[in-house]
């Protein structure tokens, strides 16, 4: 990718009206634009991270047996009157369509995924299954000033699980906590993300949430560092204040980020909808449900949050936008200029054929070399490589990592096996 040719530009200043810092760094380094409160497009580059992120939740989630489907999000009333969330769901957005009709978008899909799963799931036989999808869901949210992370429009994943029973729901539920907590490690969020005891709802005592440690977090949490286990501030009061694996009472106040959640749901949305199995013995017994929910832009806006520093973003490598940023350092004069040219071009496809991605600062004229640099340190990218004058007179590239000073020569033959 070429950053002359590149849709985006970066901004030298963060935007005015916008206070948190994952929308001011992700906006000036021309990652999303807002186009209102809540609602946010995402640009070439913030839209390859995102889909990083879904690749890696669709690759951790479909090794325990997931498959994917896609839902719409226009919804009619009639589906949500069933479980009477058409009222009680104030963040709904409610719409009027042709002959009197009533919709909703999706805010959430138990009402779509229930009254579907019924069309196919009609023995033990056909039981467990787990069906998840990645997609924008609407909530007219009352606050939206956290950038991406609190949206009115935002892409979630959201995985739905039918079981024979509550063993069965307990075990997935189990295996669902380690899914959660590879799919966060490879996103370089696991060292600051805990697994939170919340309140469950009526049919588990508690649920589980995946909070990340940050100042722009919305949610108070008690952390217990030894068990890295933690408690919502809402339910600590029932734990008697103490860690509920180890029984520590020093838990630590930290503001964090809700990045997923997991729920037993039970019959909750199976009764409703008369969702039931025969069992072996041909009896009809209610399908038992869980729920995994996952953020994915409030992920990506949480990194942007916990991995950045005075210049810009800080990707972690797994879901940077692209692996290296290549600076070409123009020469006044033509014949050194253009060997830096050809090295550099040369670089550049070689290691886009080795199938590293490339974010190839190739401009010209007008860019300076300080501005080139502060774009790199802005964008984020793991590694940074800059071809000169005075890195040819070595036949070498310098690299340098994001977030460290070190630089070092690396010989061009020898630049595509570093990386
Ligand atoms: P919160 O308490 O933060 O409002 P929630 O309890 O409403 O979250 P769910 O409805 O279970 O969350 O949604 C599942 C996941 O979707 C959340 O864990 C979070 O990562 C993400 N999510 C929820 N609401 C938003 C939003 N408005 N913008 C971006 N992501 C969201
Ligand atoms: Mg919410």
């Amino acid at each position: 990718m070429r950053l002359s040719t590149l849709f985006t530009k970066t901004s030298k200043e963060a935007p005015k009206d916008e206070l948190s810092v994952n929308a001011r760094l992700l906006m000036q380094a021309g990652f999303i634009d807002k186009l209102t409160a809540g609602v946010y497009t995402y640009l070439p580059l913030g839209l390859r991270v995102l889909n990083k992120i879904a690749n890696i939740i669709r690759e951790e989630i479909n090794k325990v047996g997931g498959q994917e489907i896609l839902m719409p999000s226009l919804t009619p009333k009639s589906i949500w009157e069933t479980t009477g969330r058409w009222a009680s769901f104030d963040a709904l957005f409610r719409l009027a369509g042709v002959d009197n009709k009533e919709y909703a978008l999706g805010a959430t899909h138990e009402e779509v995924v229930v009254p579907l799963a019924k069309q196919h799931v009609f023995s033990y036989k056909d039981l467990p299954v787990y069906i998840y999808q990645i997609q924008d869901k609407f909530r007219n949210e009352k606050r939206a000033k956290s950038g991406i992370l609190r949206g009115r429009e935002f892409i979630m994943k959201d995985l739905y699980s039918f079981h024979v029973n509550e063993e069965d729901l307990d075990e997935y539920y189990k295996t669902m906590q380690k899914v959660y907590f590879k799919i966060f490690a490879r996103c370089g969020l696991l060292d600051k993300t805990y697994l939170t005891f919340a309140a469950g709802g009526s049919f588990a005592k508690y649920s589980h949430e995946f909070q990340t440690i940050t100042p722009a977090g919305e949610d108070e949490i008690y952390i217990c560092d030894g068990c890295k286990i933690a408690v919502n501030a809402e339910i600590l009061g029932e734990l008697g204040n103490k860690c509920p694996n180890c029984g520590n009472q020093k838990l630590q106040p930290e503001k964090a980020i809700e990045v997923g959640n997991i729920f037993k749901l039970g019959t909750k949305y199976s009764e409703p909808f008369g969702f039931a199995y025969f069992d072996e013995a041909g009896n009809k017994r209610p399908v038992i449900m869980g729920c995994y929910g996952i953020g994915l832009g409030r992920v990506l806006g949480t990194v942007a949050e916990v991995s950045h520093d005075e210049s810009g973003l800080r990707w972690p490598k797994e879901i940077a936008p692209l692996a290296v940023h290549l600076v070409t350092l123009n020469s006044p004069d033509i014949e050194a200029d253009n060997k830096i040219k050809l090295a550099s071009e040369k670089i550049y496809r070689e290691l886009e054929a080795s199938g590293i991605e490339v974010l190839f600062d190739d401009r010209e004229g007008e860019t300076s070399t300080g501005e080139k640099f502060a774009d790199a340190d802005l964008i984020g990218c793991p590694i940074r490589l800059v071809v000169s004058e005075r890195t040819l007179e070595q036949d070498s590239v310098e690299v340098k990592k994001r977030g460290e000073e070190k630089k070092e020569l690396v010989k061009l033959s020898h630049v595509t096996s570093n990386m």
